[in-house]
């Protein structure tokens, strides 16, 4: 006799993959059969399947039965009564917490904690701000093409099946052992009671079995059909539950085929914020740069190859977003802000106004540092320091000239090698880098060789998937068994010799041994275009990337067969340091700051020098505007980073003098913590910024600001722009904590805000006078009509602050003082003005 449970669905959110997996979990300890008929929607399914039960597309308060039949039916309608009144219900409050966004500690703007707006903290790891609809990218739409692969036979399929569920089950358990969060365990439980699921499972079978697919396409199926039920439910809620089946059935296809490449996006026709919890690099030039403005991840560290494309490409990047990717939807609109870090989903319109006036200030600090870019690199003294461009492409080389390159530092030519069928032909090789060379002129462009592996798969080459891809077969181990592939390549280099000033560089070299094998490889390619009669450059350079640590241990001997060095300190840190570079967890670890890296590095221009070598690095340290004062003192030759850090590298560069760089190197070199080394560099790369405390940039007439909040702002930005400042909102803030105490308005009006701060380069006064007067509740409620800023930068001497805010204000008590203030005819007046006033050098 069946036994019938009516009941009202209980939980607000409906029956979704979490609470229907506790469902199917009650019921599959009981023999009986059981199904669960919403009597609101007419859709019934089985009550040990969640997948099932999730497609009766029940909501709160649908009538519903709970219809149980079989042996022991009398036990398991009591138990499920029970369950049913109790545990479900109360299981609401454990199902979805919303992912917890992480907290800045970094004070933020006024005028965007005013303007209300959501703000998702993250780690800024390229620079600028971009505005857009979100285009979310999530692992299914970067899935392999499952029809790709050939369906064995049903028995065959069905295994294979068998062993990737195995595969997926053990790796969720781990993870959930793992795992420090109830949302986390909540994901990972729905999704381990999915796989389980016998609804699934039996349909999955049936693509097999009745229908010929193979695994992976019966997977996708499945998930498509459940998917498209889920996304008709109508249930804002429901819909978003496909992506728990999506993410599971990534995972399966994933086990199914674990040396497949990711899938095909089509390239951007509009403006897009790219919303991903990964990206890889090949699916990131898939979306092409053209109309892609920001990217928005939940991991990716700031070595790893998608970040350093997005920083070539110039996209500002936002990473270490947990849960991004589920927090905003396609097509909403986001902004990404590179500089400090923050995604923020449909920015009020106050969020909007204050970042057209970032996007405004950023693009005067380009162009004050973009005057730098056409002098080749160089110090104060005028020793020079190349400063190189990192390439994956023509149009990147084209671009990198433009933002004033002294050269190629090096060419990542696998990027040439990425997003197509087959390999580029010797020819169309060969073509590419004689092109560059042509642009390049008499620079020098660096040509380096396939460095395919770590996380940067190519999937036609088939390379088998390792535990440890970083430490596995990657670069030119790979040259010994690939030769059609190496020595086509190298060819395609020398021929380019002959049209400019090309050099050959080999990645991830560990030992002399292979050097020779390289030089071997290079000698016979040339033998063979010397016979064929075929023009190159017989005296090319060849070279090696310093970047596994036992090649730094024996330059000396390397260089007996090497014309020249290139340190890879992406991947030197990450081998020395023994922390993986595209692992964010890890990344404070392989810290270039650490005394020993520094070590090692300075080691390594020493022997290089010695052997007399030329020395450059082309890792991410080398576009580091803190390093920049170390290398050089270190003595490189060149430093090469993403193009559109040149002009701020340049212009810094010609601040510093060599023997301070060196002194610095010297002090930096006896710290013991990268903290240490860090606040050394901070208070180097600050210092003595010569000039008058207000020069006529600092001053602005005819303010539009109409209130204290923006003139504060506007006062600190111009600060900013002129080089002054280094962070604008760490000065907002300090300025702050004094104005509120007591306001600075002193009277007469006039106000005199100040701040102290490590976010202040060089002591300085800036001034704007206002077309409007704006309140201030000055001390004689007049509003003000002109503000003067005084920031005072941190660790200088105590008096330094007060003596300018006394020497200022007394100045202004003097009538005449004031009102040749108000009536000077330009900024460069009022500036020589308060320069006097303020008693400043
Ligand atoms: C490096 O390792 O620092 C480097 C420049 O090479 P890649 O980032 O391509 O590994
Ligand atoms: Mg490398």
């Amino acid at each position: 006799m069946t036994r019938e449970l009516p009941f009202a669905f209980p939980l607000s959110n409906g029956l979704h993959a979490r609470p229907a997996s506790l469902v199917s979990k009650a019921a599959s300890r009981f023999l009986s059969g059981m199904v669960l008929a919403n009597r609101t929607n007419g859709l019934s399914g089985n009550a040990k399947s969640a997948l099932a039960l999730v497609a009766t597309l029940t909501r709160h308060g649908d009538a519903c039965t709970l219809a149980i039949e079989g042996e022991d039916e009398m036990a398991a309608a009591e138990a499920m009564e029970r369950f049913l009144s109790g545990d479900l219900p109360q299981s609401e409050e454990k199902t979805v917490a919303p992912v917890p966004t992480q907290r800045g500690t970094r004070p933020l703007p006024r005028a965007l904690v005013a303007s209300g707006a959501l703000v998702h903290h993250g780690t800024p790891v390229s620079g600028g701000i971009g505005r857009a609809p979100a285009l979310v990218v999530d692992a299914w739409q970067a899935l392999p093409d499952p029809a790709a692969v050939a369906p064995g036979s049903a028995v065959e399929e069905l295994e294979k099946l068998d062993a990737a569920l195995a595969a997926v089950r053990d790796a969720l358990l781990e993870r959930l052992s793992r795992a420090d969060n109830e949302t986390q365990r909540a994901i990972l439980d729905a999704h381990l009671a999915l796989l389980a699921d016998v609804g699934l499972r039996a349909r999955i079978e049936d693509e097999i079995r009745t229908n010929g697919a193979a695994a992976a396409a019966a997977v996708v199926r499945t998930a498509e059909r459940f998917s498209a039920l889920l996304r008709e439910s109508g249930s804002a809620y429901l819909e978003e539950r496909v992506l728990d089946l999506r993410d599971l059935t990534v995972q399966i296809v994933r086990a199914l085929h674990p040396g497949s490449s990711a899938g095909q996006l089509a390239p951007l026709d509009e403006d897009a914020v790219c919303v991903a919890e990964n990206l890889d690099p090949s699916l990131l030039m898939q979306l092409g740069r053209k109309h892609l403005v920001g990217i928005a991840l939940a991991h990716g560290a700031r070595t790893s190859h998608t970040v350093i494309l997005a920083r070539a490409f110039g996209i500002p990047c936002v990473t270490g977003l947990a849960g991004i990717e589920r927090l905003v939807r396609s097509g909403q609109e986001v902004l990404v802000d590179g500089e400090r870090g923050l995604v923020l989903p449909d920015p009020p319109a106050a969020a909007n106004k204050f970042y057209d006036g970032e996007i405004g200030k950023l693009a005067l600090i380009a162009s004050r540092e973009g005057k730098s870019k056409t002098s080749p690199g160089r110090t104060a003294d005028g020793v020079g320091l190349e400063v190189a461009a990192n390439v994956g492409s023509l149009e990147d080389a084209r671009l990198a000239f433009e933002h004033g390159a002294d050269g190629i530092g090096v060419f990542r030519t696998e990027l040439l090698f990425m997003n197509r069928k087959e390999p580029p032909s010797e020819d169309e090789q060969a073509l590419v880098y004689a092109e560059m060379a042509r642009i390049a002129g008499k620079r020098p462009v660096i040509i380096r060789t396939l460095d395919i592996g770590g996380d940067k798969p190519i999937p036609y080459l088939d390379l088998p998937s390792e535990r440890n891809p970083f430490l596995g077969y990657r670069a030119i181990r790979i040259y010994g068994d690939t030769p059609e592939l190496i020595d086509g390549q190298v060819r395609a280099i020398l021929r380019a010799s002959a049209c400019g000033s090309v050099r050959i560089m080999f990645p991830m070299v560990s030992s002399l041994e292979e050097v020779r094998f390289l030089r071997g490889l290079v000698a016979r390619q040339m033998a063979k275009l010397s016979a064929a009669g075929i023009r190159y450059d017989a005296g090319i350079r060849t070279g090696i990337m310093v970047e596994i640590p036992s090649a730094a241990f024996v330059l000396d001997q390397l260089a007996g067969e090497a014309d020249f060095f290139s340190v890879g300190s992406n991947d030197l840190a990450q081998y020395f340091m023994a922390a993986e570079r595209g692992n964010e967890r890890v990344a404070h670890l392989a810290n270039p700051f650490h005394p020993a890296f520094l070590r090692l590095l300075k080691k390594i221009v020493d022997d290089a020098g010695a052997a007399g070598r030329w020395v450059g690095l082309c890792g991410e340290l080398g576009g580091d505007l803190l390093a920049l004062p170390l290398l050089a003192g270190m003595g490189f030759d060149e430093v090469s980073l993403a193009s559109p850090g040149i002009a701020a590298v340049k212009s810094a560069l010609g601040r510093y003098g060599t023997s301070a760089c060196r002194d610095l190197v010297e002090a930096a070199l006896v710290k013991e913590t990268a903290a240490e080394v860090e606040a050394l560099l901070r208070a180097f790369t600050t210092a003595g910024r010569g000039g008058p405390l207000v020069v006529a940039e600092t001053v602005r007439l005819g303010s539009l600001s109409q209130n204290k909040e923006e003139a504060i702002r506007e006062l600190v930005d111009l600060l900013h722009v002129a080089g002054r400042v280094d962070d604008p909102d760490s000065v907002e803030d300090a300025v702050w904590q004094r104005e509120e105490t007591s306001s600075t308005g002193i009277g007469f009006g006039f106000a005199i805000p100040h701040g102290k701060g490590d976010g202040v380069a060089r002591s300085s006064i800036a001034a704007v006078r206002f077309s409007t007067p704006v309140p201030w509740n000055s001390q004689d409620d007049e509003p003000v009509r002109m503000a003067i800023l005084i920031a005072v930068r941190a660790g200088g001497a105590e008096d330094e602050h007060l003596g300018m805010i006394a020497g200022l204000s007394r100045r202004l008590m003097d009538d005449s003082f004031r009102q040749a203030l108000l009536d000077a005819g330009d900024a460069a007046a009022v500036a020589s003005l308060l320069q006097g006033a303020s008693g400043g050098s």
